[in-house]
């Protein structure tokens, strides 16, 4: 993977070539993400991006507090969706008014500490707004609201679809104003609409069109809002290559795009933000999981790298994390990355299931007992997202270089 160089053979991660960066860590299996790496990406996206659009990291990605410590000093907002996250968030030191909290199923204690935090409530339900009336009374503190909207359109082509047709997410569109006459009656503080279609998306046309009908449907609602719109989040949904033939996504398209709706809003909703909420194309080329060969086997021709690590630590890399269709993330023998000799290999990690399975029948350097497997494409749903206590394994530990 062309982020990462290659020095006397082996993987640069933060600066650390590889067989060291494990030794400073002191075990393995561990998570590495790259401090630059994460840099260059916001870089790279504010300057193919108009300068008025804010970029918000949506820490479910990887909520590892230094990470989103970074974060929280590159980007403009984080977008949290538990009072879990809002604590790293608020630990990071993220600005409160950019901060905003959405989820399907908040419990009154948490819309509780996200008023008292001063932060943006994502209300996905008419529950939602009557428990915040009554919190906003308790604490003499108006709740901040946007309403989150299932829209009645789908982001084509997405990895996983979150808005369009039934779905736990949001306010059907066509309920919002009800919602939003609601809003008004308690006396909440509107400010705003969060639409998010979908994720992991690589095709420009489709985030264009999503955009361009968020933009649409959000003017259409504004019309019934007890207040202007002063945040309108367009989501996100920008995918990261992980499988062979998979192309980069191209911003160009989606910065004019942008652009234009910009234009728009000026004269349509002047007191708009617009908002673009990532995850995974902030963290996830950044980050790498590293574990060690313990055992090489061949059972009946087929060459098997057992390591210390599997599903148990990277559940996404094994394909049991929402793929339709099993595939290999891109692998490599991280202290021989360069070698001539290759062969076929499978790595699998220490569980009893053939689940876990890391790569499956790659071409690989050809390892050895000791050495070190590397998955990349992994700075985001790795070890948050992956059932660390299954099969009673160690933990993995994740470093930021
Ligand atoms: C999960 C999620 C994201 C982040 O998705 P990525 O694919 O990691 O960019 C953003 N917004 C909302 C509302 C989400 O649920």
């Amino acid at each position: 993977m062309s982020q990462f160089r290659i020095e006397q053979g082996e993987l640069v991660v933060g600066g650390l070539q590889l067989t060291r960066l494990a030794a400073r860590v002191g075990q393995t299996p561990f998570y590495a993400y790259d401090r630059e790496l994460l840099k260059r990406r916001v870089a790279e996206l504010r300057a193919a991006l108009p300068k008025a659009i804010k970029l918000h990291y949506a820490m479910k990605a990887n909520p590892m507090p230094a990470v989103v410590g970074v974060m929280a000093g590159l980007v403009d907002g984080i977008d949290v969706a538990s009072a879990g996250e809002l604590k790293v968030a608020l630990d990071a030191g993220a600005d409160v008014a950019e901060v905003s909290f959405a989820g399907p199923g908040k419990r009154e204690a948490e819309l509780r500490q996200a008023v008292a935090a001063g932060v943006l409530l994502n209300v996905e339900s008419f529950r939602e707004v009557e428990l915040l009336a009554g919190i906003s009374k308790d604490l003499g503190l108006p709740a901040r609201v946007a309403v989150r909207v299932n829209p009645d359109f789908e982001l084509k082509g997405s990895g996983m679809r979150m808005g369009g047709g039934p779905k736990q997410f949001g306010v059907d569109a066509e309920l919002v104003p009800e919602l939003l006459a609601r809003i008004g009656a308690l006396g909440l503080a509107f400010e705003g609409f969060h639409l998010f279609a979908g994720s992991q998306n690589l095709k420009a046309e489709a985030i264009c069109e999503a955009q361009q009908k968020s933009y649409e449907l959000a003017l259409r609602l504004a019309a019934d809002a007890p207040a202007p719109v002063r945040f309108l989040n367009l989501g996100g949904g920008f995918g990261i290559p992980y499988f062979p033939g998979e192309e980069r996504l191209d911003l160009a398209p989606i910065g004019a795009n942008l652009a234009q709706l910009l234009e728009r809003a000026a004269t349509e909703m002047p007191e708009a933000h617009l908002v673009i909420e990532l995850g995974r194309y902030f963290v996830g080329e950044a980050g790498v999981y590293v574990t060690r060969v313990l055992d090489k086997k061949v059972s009946r021709g087929q060459v098997y790298l057992v390591t210390d690590g599997g599903l148990n630590h990277h559940l996404s890399a094994s394909g049991n994390f929402g793929q339709v269709v099993r595939k290999n993330y891109p692998v490599t023998i991280g202290n021989r990355a360069d070698a001539a000799q290759r062969e076929v290999a499978s790595a699998v990690g220490p569980l009893c299931t053939p689940l876990d399975l890391l790569a499956d029948k790659m071409d690989l350097p050809a390892a050895r007992e000791g050495d070190l497997v590397v998955v990349f494409q992994s700075g985001a749903y790795g070890a948050s997202a992956s059932p660390q206590d299954f099969l009673g394994h160690a933990g993995v530990v994740e470093v930021l270089v």
